[in-house]
């Protein structure tokens, strides 16, 4: 999907999508419809940014994710955002360095690393939904991309 594809996806679920410079990568405020993306970041991580947000949104997810979670959220971004034909011709052209496919698939290498463990995982079959962890009123649950 592309940024257009996932924006528009999102204002169908009443989401809106902000970019100004913010101290995460990007976050989602469940109950305000609101994701902000921080837009210091390269084209590539503001995308990433956005995918993950937008799978939040998707789940409904409110407050902060345990980490497998969030591993999950990461590799279901990933696969918004490269389709199996892209990434094995890339892999073709352009072997299997991470670095090397980012760059020509024009997403970050986190998200190839996030595809790949996706992949090998079979897309969270194993994650369900989760009760949020800590108090929602502590803020922005977001993640900054580690
Ligand atoms: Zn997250």
């Amino acid at each position: 999907m592309t940024e257009n594809d996932l924006i528009q996806e999102l204002a169908g679920m009443g989401v809106h999508v902000v970019y100004l410079p913010y101290r995460l990568a990007g976050a989602y405020w469940h109950d305000e419809g609101l994701i902000v993306i921080d837009s210091r970041q390269t084209r590539a991580g503001q995308l990433a940014a956005l995918a993950h947000e937008t799978i939040h949104a998707r789940r409904g997810d409110s407050g902060p994710q345990p980490s497998h979670v969030e591993d999950l959220v990461d590799e279901l971004a990933a696969k918004l955002l490269i389709s199996p034909i892209e990434y094995a011709l890339a892999e073709r052209v352009y072997g299997s360095r991470p670095a090397a496919l980012a760059a020509e698939l024009g997403v970050t290498q986190r998200m190839v690393e996030a595809w790949r463990r996706g992949t090998e995982r079979g897309w969270g079959m194993r994650a369900g939904p989760s009760p949020p962890v800590g108090d929602p009123a502590d803020g922005p649950r977001g993640r900054g991309v580690r």
